[in-house]
């Protein structure tokens, strides 16, 4: 479990220093909420395959610097940093991959977990709209989707499916979901996962699958 190396993490930075920044006030309570929150570890923890060169150990310790990074809002040179210890030959670019992929897997979970806590199961995967973005993800675009029904995304474009996941938590994918927090406020006709496949629908027949969102 991460649990306990992430309650570490709290343990050793103290809440209250005399002086603080607003920057650094909004990241205390951004810990503040997530420390101990099992919704939010268990999302962390799952899928953590594009880690599987390093033992369990290790893959909490790279876990739980990239946690550390993505509340205090740092990019992805401090968990590079310490890839770069655990294995000094590894490719800078798998380097920067890994750790990327790491903190958009955290940044992942914190909009999930606090969607769920605002009850809000639907959101719109969106991609970056460049030509880096892979074709499965490029499918997702502006698709509504079920936080508890993720989709397979290789599959509905007809490959072989990588398992079920959502934006943020591909190895290198750099989407990301947005909660869907009043169905008036979207776009019609608008594109829904159902069962697998997407559906054009308009906003009475959405707003009568999403119930009174
Ligand atoms: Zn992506």
């Amino acid at each position: 479990m991460l649990l306990s190396w992430f309650s570490k993490i709290f343990k050793q930075k103290a809440y209250s220093k005399p002086k603080v920044s607003n920057s650094q006030k909004i990241h205390q309570a951004l810990k503040f909420e997530l420390e101990g929150n099992e919704s939010f570890i268990n999302l962390v923890e799952q899928n953590l395959d594009f880690l599987d060169e390093f033992s369990e150990i290790q893959k909490k310790e790279v876990m739980n610097v990239a946690i550390e990074a993505a509340i205090c809002g740092q990019r992805s040179q401090a968990i590079a940093g310490l890839i770069q210890k655990l294995k000094p030959d590894m490719e800078k670019k798998e380097l920067q991959l890994i750790s990327q992929t790491c903190i958009s897997k955290v940044q992942a979970a914190i909009t999930q977990v606090r969607a769920e806590r605002l009850g809000l199961d639907w959101c719109i995967w969106q991609t970056c709209q460049d030509q880096r973005t892979r074709a499965s993800h490029h499918a997702m675009q502006g698709v509504a989707f079920q936080y508890s029904r993720k989709p397979e995304p290789e599959k509905i474009i007809g490959l072989l499916s990588i398992g079920c996941y959502g934006p943020g938590e591909a190895l290198g994918c750099r989407c990301y979901a947005a909660p869907i927090v009043d169905a008036d406020f979207e776009k019609y006709p608008l594109r829904v996962l159902i069962n697998g496949k997407i559906e054009t629908m308009g906003k009475r027949k959405f707003k009568k699958l999403v119930g009174n969102l």
